[in-house]
């Protein structure tokens, strides 16, 4: 088989390994990335771009369908679900072409097929490209990919994954969606705004409970308003295909009855089929690769970024830890810090936290305080007929350093990059007071919601003094 010689190999082409190839190239090392799938990864393919894609979709249609409210007439709305999946895959296969024209254009040599270790300094491809790499360093940025349960296996006909629902050219009537997380109430909030009857079973007692009790509160009553049946505290036991119908067998409870399902319980850690065992790499026994806070696993030289870390499966993360394993990597010294990292949820209303909870706070034994906004109170939101939802910041009532925040309601996605660099950089809540917001802008409920934590509203009632 040929050799090649690199200074630096990449494994895995999504948004970490991508990310860390540029990084890597722009510190002038001789870099290869190998992919054994598309570029872009899961995020680029079957992930973040992909249900964005059709949630914009939704987005229009919501929209058109509310045009009455803004004195706007219309004839009868219809959609042909068909094409707006052909437009996913548009949007995809145009952004996949700019990425390998961006990789190439910084010198990066791209492998195509799947990689394996030989030892800690040779690699094999073997794929459309056949080649035996040899590299001083390596990053592994292999991902992750649905989890398959045995007890309720996905045919992809009927019982769908997040990766083979993106597929479907016509919708169900009714979907029941088995895991309430993010990524399954992001389609729940798609199949629902596009007419489908959707049924969330989540075993939690909550949907979406890790971005704390007001969001999830906030989202449950935003899904329970569009009809969206939510089941909490139920364990889905099997599906029974019937020929018209499928059955979800809930434990101790009657079963659902539905067209379609989805299985959203999870990922899968995308390690096994690397042969770690002769570079040395030690893995945990879900594939997990442990990495310190330079990105460094236990083999010298060798370093893992992304979702094959385990930690918070973003793509942004990837990236980011893409681009400090490139830096150690490229002989400059980066750390990861993870105290402001944002996640979004793509939801009608979206949702966006970043830092701790006002219950993570407290438990890590802040005196912590809230202030919160509603957008009911912000004349923007009134204008735009946008007004569901609410922006807190949670803060240290000792020294008004901000330590979270949570935004539900339009545009959220974007107002939390505003707290991101607030929280990255330890700013107080005065920081934000003394900063002059924009006039009429949704921005201005950070504003408000500073204020509120320091009991100075100005667009809103003062407290009643007791
Ligand atoms: C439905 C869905 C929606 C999502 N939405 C969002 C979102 O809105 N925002 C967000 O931040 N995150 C989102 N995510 C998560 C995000 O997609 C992942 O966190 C991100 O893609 C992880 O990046 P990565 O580079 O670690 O791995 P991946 O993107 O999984 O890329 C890994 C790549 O490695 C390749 N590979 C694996 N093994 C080998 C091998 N042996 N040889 C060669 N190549 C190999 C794979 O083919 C793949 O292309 C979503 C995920 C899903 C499933």
């Amino acid at each position: 088989m040929e050799r090649k010689n690199f200074d630096l190999a990449v494994i895995g082409a999504g948004p970490g390994g991508y990310v860390a190839a540029i990084k890597a190239s722009q510190l002038g090392l001789k870099v290869c990335l190998i992919e054994k799938g598309f570029m872009g990864g899961t995020c680029l393919n079957v992930g973040c771009i992909p249900t964005k894609t059709l949630l914009a979709n939704a987005h229009v249609l919501h929209k058109i369908s509310h045009a009455s409210d803004y004195g706007i007439t219309t004839g009868p709305v219809s959609f042909d679900y068909g094409k707006m999946k052909s437009r996913k895959d548009g949007v995809i296969e145009k952004m996949r072409k700019s990425l390998e024209g961006l990789i190439l254009s910084n010198g990066i040599v791209i492998l195509k097929g799947q990689a394996e270790f030989l030892s800690p300094r040779e690699i094999k491809v073997k794929g459309q490209d056949n080649v035996v790499v040899t590299a001083e360093k390596t990053i592994i940025a292999t991902g992750s990919e649905p989890l398959d349960i045995p007890a309720f296996p996905c045919d992809h006909k009927r019982v769908f994954n997040s990766t083979s629902i993106l597929e479907l050219t016509s919708l169900p009537k009714t979907l029941a969606i088995i895991g309430g997380g993010y990524i399954g109430c992001e389609f729940a909030s798609l199949f629902s705004d596009l007419g489908v009857k959707v049924i969330i079973l989540e075993a939690l007692s909550s949907i979406v409970s890790l971005q704390g009790k007001a969001v999830s509160e906030s989202l449950t009553r935003a899904f329970v308003k569009k009809g969206i049946d939510i089941q909490t505290g139920v364990m889905v036991e099997g599906i029974d295909h019937n020929s018209s119908h499928l059955s979800i067998r809930l434990k101790d409870k009657p079963a659902v009855v539905c067209d379609m399902a989805l299985v959203s319980i999870g990922r899968k850690i995308v390690s096994s089929d690397l042969c770690l065992d002769k570079a040395g790499v030690a893995v945990s026994e879900k594939g997990m690769i442990s990495v310190n806070d330079k990105m460094e696993t236990n083999a010298l030289g060798i370093y893992a970024i992304g979702d094959v870390t385990g930690k918070y499966m973003l793509a942004h993360v990837a990236s980011h830890q893409g681009i400090v394993a490139a830096a150690n990597a490229g002989g400059q010294s980066a750390k990861m810090h993870y105290n402001a990292v944002p996640a979004v949820i793509f939801t009608n209303p979206e949702i966006a936290t970043v830092g701790m909870t006002l219950e993570q706070a407290q438990e890590a034994g802040y005196n912590a305080g809230i202030g919160k906004f509603p957008f009911q109170a912000l004349g923007k939101s009134v204008a735009a007929m946008e007004t569901e939802g609410f922006a807190q910041i949670i803060v240290s009532r000792n020294n008004g350093q901000i330590l979270g925040a949570q935004v539900v309601g339009n545009e959220a996605s974007t107002l939390i990059a505003e707290m991101g660099v607030a929280i990255a950089n330890e700013l107080t809540i005065d920081c934000v007071t003394d900063t002059i917001h924009a006039h009429p802008t949704v921005a201005e409920a950070w504003l408000e919601a500073a204020l509120m934590a320091n009991d100075t509203p100005i667009h809103f009632p003062p407290k009643i003094k007791k």
